[in-house]
């Protein structure tokens, strides 16, 4: 009897209850279809090890990968009214908010801002989290921006703004649509100061957040085969009863007609932020005793 319960029982409970059963080893490239080994992927900062397709990344997986030895401080939101309008559809709105408040580690909204040095340069990074309610801006976003370009204006730091949105949030209405204006007179003041604004368009950035902060940088790079528009292909094609070439609102689609500077790779993007930011702020050094510089 010993040996089964102490012995035996265990052994069975511990091969039933196994925590890393299969699926949470290996993921499958929704582009190639290949099996992924997790932790490759996620080491890779979730691009696929075969095709290099870029998958959607949260927040705090990237924020590591952009700032100096991967230091960060993050900044909370500030507060705000919630659920204003008593809003509810198939379920009341403070309750989604909540549920998808306590699937995001405890953050308030759908966006994260944090600062820290990158290339040696306070930087403020603000980014909009798609996994919390389709990344929509309401007030808690649109606070949240202003709030990141407030600390860049203080301390004198360029704002970077990773885009990942539906667009404005449904369930707060007028008050939604009101924070596409509060977002633009917020990056105007960064430009104001003299500060660069930098965009990064991921996947997806539609609707009232690309008609308001996310296209009004100094310079727009986006991740490769993001999708990038205001209203989604299917709406379009149904309005202007025509095809859609191919790629259109993707990344690439949208830098060979001008709307985007440059498509970069997720593992090239600190860098080519660092040497951006760099150009942009950094006086230009003039040797005098170079003869380019006699000539000039
Ligand atoms: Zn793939």
């Amino acid at each position: 009897m010993n040996w089964l319960t102490n012995f035996v029982r265990p052994k069975l409970k511990a091969l039933i209850s196994r925590k890393e059963t299969p699926e949470t080893l290996w993921l499958k490239c929704p582009k190639c279809e290949q099996m992924l080994f997790m932790r490759d992927w996620e080491a890779n900062q979730q691009v696929c090890t075969h095709c290099g397709h870029h998958m959607r990344i949260k927040p705090m997986k990237r924020l590591p990968h952009l700032f100096d030895e991967g230091r960060f401080e993050q900044h909370a939101l500030p507060k705000v009214p919630v659920d204003p309008l008593k809003f509810r559809d198939t379920k009341r709105y403070d309750a989604k908010l909540k549920e998808a408040q306590s699937k995001s580690e405890g953050r308030s909204d759908a966006l994260v801002v944090a600062s820290g040095l990158m290339g040696n340069r306070t930087t403020v990074v603000a980014l909009l989290d798609f996994d919390f309610m389709g990344g929509s801006m309401g007030t808690a976003v649109g606070e949240g921006l202003v709030m990141a370009a407030e600390l860049a204006v203080a301390r004198k730091a360029p704002l970077i703004v990773f885009s990942a949105s539906g667009g404005a949030r449904m369930q707060e209405g007028i008050l939604s649509l009101m924070q596409l204006t509060r977002t633009t007179i917020a990056v105007r003041k960064v430009k104001e100061a003299g500060l660069p604004y930098i965009v990064v368009l991921t996947d997806p950035t539609t609707g009232g957040v690309s008609a308001s902060f996310a296209m009004l940088g100094d310079i727009h790079i986006a991740e490769p085969d993001a999708l990038i528009g205001f209203a989604g292909p299917r709406v379009i094609q149904d309005t202007i009863r025509q095809e859609l070439p191919a790629g259109f609102q993707r990344a690439e689609y949208l830098l060979e007609h001008g709307m985007v500077d440059a498509v970069v790779h997720r593992h090239k993007l600190r860098e080519t932020l660092v040497r951006l930011v760099s150009l942009l702020m950094d006086p230009l050094v003039v040797d005098t005793n170079s003869p380019v510089a006699a000539t000039a």
